[in-house]
């Protein structure tokens, strides 16, 4: 492609300071498998993720099941501790914070995970849920707390006499919303959204989505969109990195990466994403071909045994990082 030139970005397009850099990040599993002959493997779940969010942003990350999407974005976290890489947030080193500065990192780091019932104490009450974070973090006690509870509750949408009520009595999509509301009761500049809708139905997936935009723009919020959803990513974020096997494959702006991607998997990835036309439900093409064990990631590209344009060098060499014009980039032999 013309509008590729060698380089690495790593989000040099971008000219405002970053709130979000994170720079080679690894994370490697070390499992036991096997019943008659047991072997320990390493499982290379992320391996050398780099990718920057501006303040306001959202930034997707999207591929199969599997890829290492959602364990990228617990190292990032420290839910997981990686085993490598650098994260800085504001300039400041996550991965070397420890104390009182993890924790008030982790304040303005807040997730919402794709099932929020499991994050939700069954016993505790919606208000003790709101508070108690803000208590432990000391923005508000008694009942300044429970007066900031209700309004968070009013801003995504439920009414003040949820407070007194257990999880187990609202919807998957309400309790999708207190979840928003419990990682907004810190204040965060940048909310982890791990499959936040995935598991919702249609009609509550769009209203939670028109909920995040609100408050992307009302609040400021940047995100880091977990998805395998291309549809949601396209209509969310701004931009997005597609990852296969551990590594981010492409990157670039949603808008272009998703319509008129430049690797073979992302390509892949646009082709098997649903559309809105219903005459042509069902004729959907399929990925084909397994991803490979991350135990045993194959030489050379990792997406050559299902590469429909797989070449000889393929086969034995990695492809390094290719720049495309618009900022973003694309790791695949085809471009360099
Ligand atoms: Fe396909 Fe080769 Fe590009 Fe990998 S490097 S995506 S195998 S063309």
């Amino acid at each position: 492609m013309s509008a590729v030139a060698q380089a690495r970005p790593d989000g040099v397009a971008d000219p405002a300071t970053p709130l979000l850099e994170v720079e080679g990040l690894r994370k490697h599993f070390r499992v036991t498998r096997g019943v008659v002959r047991r072997e320990t493997v390493t499982v290379r779940a992320v391996e050398d993720v780099s990718f920057r969010i501006r303040p306001g942003q959202a930034f997707g990350l999207v591929g199969e099941s599997g890829c290492g999407k959602s364990t990228a974005a617990r190292a990032l976290l420290r839910l997981v501790e990686p085993d490598g890489g650098s994260v800085r947030f504001r300039g400041e080193d996550v991965l070397a914070a420890r104390g009182a500065a993890l924790t008030r990192l982790r304040r303005r780091l807040q997730i919402v995970f794709q099932d929020p019932y499991s994050s939700l104490n069954p016993r505790q009450t919606v208000g003790e849920a709101l508070t108690e974070p803000m208590r432990v973090h000391g923005l508000a006690h008694g009942a300044a707390a429970r007066d900031r509870a209700a309004a968070l509750l009013e801003e995504v949408g439920l009414p003040p006499a949820a407070l007194r009520r257990l999880p187990h009595e609202f919807s998957g999509g309400q309790r999708q919303r207190i979840g928003l509301a419990r990682a907004l009761a810190l204040e965060p500049e940048l909310i982890v959204a791990d499959e936040p809708v995935s598991a919702l139905d249609v009609s509550v997936q769009a209203q939670v989505l028109l909920l995040l935009r609100e408050l992307q723009a009302r609040r400021g919020l940047a995100f880091l969109f977990v998805s395998h959803d291309l549809s949601v990513v396209r209509w969310f974020c701004e931009r997005v990195a597609v990852m296969y096997l551990g590594r981010i494959v492409e990157e670039g702006p949603a808008a272009r990466v998703l319509a008129e991607p430049l690797h073979p998997y992302a390509r892949m990835l646009r082709d098997a994403s649903p559309i809105p036309d219903p005459e042509r439900r069902g004729q959907l093409p399929r990925i084909v071909g397994e991803i490979p064990s991350a135990a045993n990631p194959p030489p050379g590209c990792p997406f050559h045994t299902r590469c429909p344009h797989v070449m000889p060098v393929c086969r034995t060499v990695m492809p390094g990082w290719t720049a495309a014009g618009d900022g973003g980039g694309v790791a695949c032999h085809l471009h360099s």
